[in-house]
């Protein structure tokens, strides 16, 4: 896998060490091309916790990772900086990123890390995977939805889907030639799935879908959606009469609402999905009949491991802008970072974070082991996105007006953070997830 990474990611951002720009660890890919797996072992046990490091963001830390793990960051670092940052503040106004990215995303190999190379994917570790997603919000641009689109919907695909159903998407999706996007929520079902009403009804071989779905990610650009239906209203409940289809954009009846005017996620294309009489084919349906309620729960900790993660990361993105702007911003003839309140805040805000980090390190460790629990994993979400807009609540008081100007990232990353405990299951239910087990008599 990591030869695969490499492959792509080193194709068409070769590694430049000599390069003065690139900070110390750039040597680590001279070091990597003699690495063998016991060194490499070595050399993970000596790497650095984020809160020993030069900043939050460095690579070459956490003992997680490893010397492939950084050579792959350095280049999605690059991709980011170079193809992505640049372009935000357009797609911001355009409310969507251009379809470009998403190829160019697709040729460096960075969708799909963490699907199977026998499946069309990249075949990379869900480490692998982490390190795109920590990537994007390291730049505090949330408008490309490839997280969603390759963590939360390939997923699906891959594991539920039939052989032509894997074929015939996940290459397609890998080279970010077919968007994916997944509706679960309703006007009338959000936090409760249970009152969805989207529907699927047999008509011969085929089905026919009805109903609608709001707050899409992806909604508007995506090429298929999973699509959550009511395939039988007489189960005992809706948990055992639903099932998921994969709809493909451009269907008669199936009709795209406009795109949402949201406080933030300005780049990103969030829609209303209509549905009026679309009529599917029979392997429009995916898995088995009825089993979709159990699909989503068996999925649902990656979603919100994967927000925690992006909330954390975005959380280390604010403490580092924050921690530049007071060391040149004057005030009383000094920088503000001489005044002991800005260190002290700075110094909670780096301990709450690595505290954190600790914390979310393991549940990455645990979820690539395939470890990890649903209540551990609603533990991270309610307590990153939490932290994440406490630390940016934080940080914007520190930049003084400066950070309620939307020219300021801390400004953006404000106004991005406040949805992180919504989205994914509101930090509400995460509670109810977590309390459950506590409370439990068995
Ligand atoms: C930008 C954005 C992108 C999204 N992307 C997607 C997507 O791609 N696909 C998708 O399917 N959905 C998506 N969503 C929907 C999102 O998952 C829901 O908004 C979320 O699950 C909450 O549902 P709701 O909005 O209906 O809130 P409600 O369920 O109406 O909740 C309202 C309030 O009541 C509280 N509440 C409800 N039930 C309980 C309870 N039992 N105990 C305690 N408190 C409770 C909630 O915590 C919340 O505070 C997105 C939403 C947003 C804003």
């Amino acid at each position: 896998m990591a030869a695969v990474l490499l492959r792509r990611s080193l194709g068409r951002f070769p590694l430049r060490p000599w390069n003065p720009i690139l900070p110390s660890w750039a040597g680590i890919g001279v070091r990597f091309q003699h690495s063998q797996n016991h060194q490499d072992e070595a050399k993970r046990t000596n790497r650095l916790e984020t809160s020993s490091a030069r900043t939050l963001m460095d690579i070459g830390t956490r003992r997680i990772f490893s010397t492939d793990h950084d050579i792959f960051r350095q280049s999605v670092r690059r991709f980011f900086q170079e193809e992505v940052a640049p372009h935000h503040t357009q797609w911001e106004k355009d409310g969507q990123v251009s379809r470009e990215i998403w190829e160019k995303a697709g040729q460096q190999g960075l969708l799909g890390v963490n699907t199977r190379e026998e499946h069309g994917g990249i075949g990379g570790d869900l480490l692998s995977a982490a390190v795109v997603w920590e990537e994007q919000m390291y730049v505090n641009c949330s408008g490309p939805g490839f997280s969603l689109h390759s963590d939360i919907v390939m997923p699906y695909i891959a594991k539920y889907g039939s052989k032509s159903q894997i074929e015939r998407y996940i290459p397609k999706m890998a080279a970010g030639q077919c968007i994916g996007a997944i509706a679960m929520t309703e006007p009338g079902a959000g936090s409760d799935l249970q009152g969805i009403r989207t529907n699927a009804k047999k008509d011969g071989q085929d089905w026919i879908l009805n109903g609608s779905k709001m707050f899409i990610t992806n909604g508007w650009m995506c090429d298929v959606v999973i699509v959550v239906a009511v395939t039988n209203r007489d189960a005992s409940s809706i948990a055992h009469g639903t099932s998921l289809f994969l709809v493909d954009n451009g269907m008669n009846g199936f009709v795209k609402g406009h795109k949402l005017e949201k406080i933030g996620l300005k780049a990103q294309d969030t829609a209303e999905l209509f549905f009026e009489d679309v009529r599917l084919p029979a392997d429009a349906l995916m898995g088995e009949e009825n089993k979709g309620f159990y699909y989503l729960m068996a999925e649902l900790p990656q979603e919100r491991l994967l927000i925690a993660d992006m909330a954390l990361a975005n959380s280390e993105f604010m403490f580092e802008e924050t921690r530049a702007y007071v060391k040149q911003r004057k005030a009383f003839g000094k920088t503000i970072s001489h005044l002991q309140t800005v260190q002290h805040k700075l110094a909670e805000l780096k301990t709450q974070i690595c505290v954190s980090r600790a914390f979310l390190d393991s549940c990455l460790q645990l979820h690539a082991e395939k470890r990890l629990d649903s209540p551990t994993a609603s533990m991270a979400k309610y307590w990153a996105s939490d932290l994440q807009n406490s630390v940016a609540t934080q940080c914007v008081q520190l930049h003084g007006g400066c950070g309620y100007m939307w020219e300021y990232p801390i400004a953006k990353a404000f106004v991005d953070s406040r949805v992180q405990p919504i989205y994914g299951g509101t930090n509400e239910i995460m509670k109810e997830l977590i309390a459950r087990v506590i409370v439990s008599e068995k």
